[in-house]
């Protein structure tokens, strides 16, 4: 097969239509992904997956899960467990306030917990936050009046393609940009809101990468000279193939970095400072 191209970006974006419940949108599954696997170009903290404490729960979902984003919580709601009790500090990190969702629902052998939005002023809720009131009117839930039910889903890939500053993978040619991609920024537990430095910034050095190394030639690269075109056909049992072999590698890096965990001591403030 030619790749008629000199340089190739690779930007398939998350990994979240691999999982049962995620934002993302279902066709999402992180080719790019097997596609590196494939032709054993380096990847980079693969088991570092977010998964948003607050989606809109309901039942027979087989579509992206609707964000109940943190502002509501930031702007006073409230989380509870089946017996309209306070369980965890809703202000806490993302993977904090999972684990304790999660753990809630095994306790209560639920699947979901609630949320109340009406700690939230009407106007202040009406006016910040109309998609989410309109989504949750839409699924039959009145906010002003009532909890709505709410789940933890996957939400952001923080591992990917390993890329360096320029976003250039280890295959010469070729580099990755936007969620695909992992140049440790997100470290394991991503911010909100701070995704669009990979989309942005990353993807704007890419460029300029690209623009500075261009050659103008028409001698191609034949990165994948030996590729079977046979084996792109089927398309279900190529999607099913890719699937299989993102999900055991994430499960792979989970087993490596269980078993040799990275304990950080800070002996002192000024230690930190200087480890900085
Ligand atoms: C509900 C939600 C809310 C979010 N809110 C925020 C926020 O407030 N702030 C923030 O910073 N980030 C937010 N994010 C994260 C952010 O939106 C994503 O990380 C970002 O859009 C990823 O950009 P991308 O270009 O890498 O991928 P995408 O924008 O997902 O683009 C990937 C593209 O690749 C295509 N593609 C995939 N596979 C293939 C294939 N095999 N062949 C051809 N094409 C393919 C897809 O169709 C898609 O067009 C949010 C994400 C979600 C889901």
């Amino acid at each position: 097969m030619k790749i008629l191209a000199e340089k190739t970006i690779l930007a398939t974006g998350g990994i979240g239509g691999l999982y049962e419940k995620s934002t993302n949108v279902r066709h999402l599954t992180g080719d790019a992904i097997a596609i590196a696997i494939k032709h054993k170009i380096e990847l980079k903290d693969l088991s570092y997956i977010q998964i948003h404490p607050t989606t809109f729960y309901h039942k027979d979902g087989d579509d992206s899960c609707f964000l109940i984003s943190e502002s509501v919580r930031g702007e006073g709601a409230k989380l509870y467990d089946k017996n309209m009790q306070p369980f965890v500090n809703e202000l806490l990190p993302r993977d904090i306030v999972t684990q304790a969702i999660l753990k809630q629902m095994a306790i209560d052998q639920t699947e979901f917990v609630w949320e109340d939005l009406r700690p939230i002023p009407k106007k202040e809720l009406q006016e910040h936050f109309p998609t989410i009131v309109n989504h949750c009117l839409k699924m039959g839930y009145n906010p002003y009046e009532e909890c709505i039910p709410v789940v933890p889903a996957q939400h952001y890939f923080m591992g990917g393609i390993k890329v360096n500053l320029n976003s250039q993978t280890s295959m010469s040619n070729l580099y990755a940009v936007g969620e695909t991609a992992c140049n440790g920024v997100h470290g394991k537990n991503r911010l909100a809101s701070n995704s669009l430095l990979e989309s942005l910034v990353f993807a704007k050095r890419a460029a300029q990468h690209i623009k500075k190394s261009f050659s103008k030639t028409n001698e191609f690269p034949r990165c994948f000279d030996d590729n079977d075109i046979n084996f792109y056909s089927n398309k279900s049992e190529l999607e099913k193939y890719y699937k299989d072999l993102v999900l055991s590698k994430i499960e792979e890096d989970k087993l490596r970095k269980e078993r040799t965990p990275i304990n950080i001591s800070i002996k002192s403030k000024n230690h930190l400072k200087t480890s900085i």
